[in-house]
């Protein structure tokens, strides 16, 4: 009896480390694949443009030590060195429905619970949608830490300044910015803004995949607009001067950030409708108030954005986004490692510019979009 019960423990034992050892990997190699496999060619200059950056991506989601290269996912720090990728911003899931679909979730379950107890994350992150959000925030300046200066987290307009400076002389350098996907993560409580603040995040999506305490989803259930607690929130936001990310909210919610919300405004990821038709992606009205609100648009790589996952289809909604508002209000919102099968990781980043050079975009606009743009809305909009 006492040695069935030893082989039982023995198996459960073993069990439990492959289980922890195995699956958290499993899910991120299958849910962030590239067909693609660089090395990939690109332009003669495409190593000399100074500052290319991307307005998206989820890497902190996944149990992956950035500061090594990996044969899968998306992005890491040696491939964003080999890409010549100056600054990520790192954005923050915090949670996900099960069945999620584009048309229409509720709030009633939620996957990333169970990922960060496959992560083996601290008891507390599995049900607590704050705390997964601070720890995800965490690992990005811990990732920082540990990249022997490689790396840093850019919080304000000095560090930006600082960084550009330092990297016009060694173009090994990278750097990231954090931002929300969903102000669920605030739980219910203003008063926890503060604290993501002074963790560094900059910009919030009002919205992930559901409605909030805060405002409509695109893919909510009722998709309403900001409630009275939006409002508040906006206020706020504006106080510390932290933007906002159109991406995912509803119709109703984009109307009224254009109407109550007077700080900066930026869709991180995205597509527009006049390419790519879906409950996802921009009307041209709405790109049209964010070009009058001197905002930014960043352009993604995957299917449901751009009706495509080549660099190809990429370039042809940047370009359409330049030719309604301007060749300087269009950037790269990648959504690598945001569980879709892309064409190419971090390092395929050249790819793009080929495209767009193959649109007529002069060398001058491809380092704007690819680039200045970014590097130019966060010099003017982030805290001193
Ligand atoms: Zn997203």
């Amino acid at each position: 009896m006492k040695k069935t019960f030893k082989i039982i423990l023995l198996v459960l034992v073993l069990l439990a480390l492959v289980f922890f050892l195995f699956v958290p990997q499993y899910i991120d190699r299958s849910k962030n694949k590239s067909t693609l496999k660089g090395p990939f060619e690109k332009v003669s200059w495409y190593d000399s443009i100074p500052f290319i950056p991307d307005l998206h991506c989820d890497a902190l989601l996944w149990d992956r030590d950035l500061v090594k290269e990996h044969t899968y996912g998306h992005v890491d720090l040696p491939r964003m060195q080999k890409g010549n990728m100056a600054f990520q911003v790192f954005t923050i899931v915090s949670k996900v429905p099960s069945g999620i679909n584009i048309e229409q979730n509720d709030d009633r379950s939620d996957q990333i619970g169970l990922l960060s107890f496959a992560q083996l994350q601290p008891p507390a992150n599995w049900f607590s949608v704050k705390k997964r959000a601070l720890y995800q925030a965490n690992a990005l300046h811990d990732f920082a830490e540990r990249s022997g200066g490689k790396f840093r987290v850019i919080k304000s307009k000095a560090d930006l300044k600082l960084f550009l400076f330092d990297r016009a002389v060694d173009r090994t350098l990278s750097s990231g910015m954090l931002g929300l996907e969903g102000a669920h993560c605030l739980e219910n409580d203003l008063s926890n803004l503060d604290e993501f603040y002074k963790a560094g995040i900059r910009y919030i999506g009002l919205t992930h995949f559901f409605d909030n305490e805060w405002a409509g989803s695109a893919h909510g259930m009722k998709k309403g607009g900001l409630t009275p607690k939006g409002h508040s929130l906006l206020r706020r936001m504006e106080e510390l001067g932290i933007a906002v990310d159109l991406a995912h909210s509803s119709q109703n919610t984009i109307e009224d950030v254009f109407k109550y919300f007077r700080g900066a405004i930026l869709v991180s990821h995205t597509g527009v409708k006049g390419v790519c038709d879906n409950q996802r992606n921009l009307s041209d009205e709405q790109l049209i108030k964010i070009g009058e609100r001197n905002g930014l648009v960043g352009v993604g790589l995957w299917e449901t954005a751009v009706c495509g996952t080549d660099a190809a289809s990429t370039a042809k909604t940047i370009k359409y986004v330049a030719d309604k508002i301007g060749v300087e209000k269009v950037a790269l919102g990648s959504d690598w490692d945001g569980a879709y099968e892309m064409h190419f990781d971090v390092t395929g980043t050249p790819l793009i510019v080929t495209e767009l050079l193959k649109l007529g975009f002069s060398r001058d606009d491809v380092e704007k979009i690819m680039g200045g743009n970014i590097r130019d809305f966060f010099l003017k909009n982030l805290p001193e």
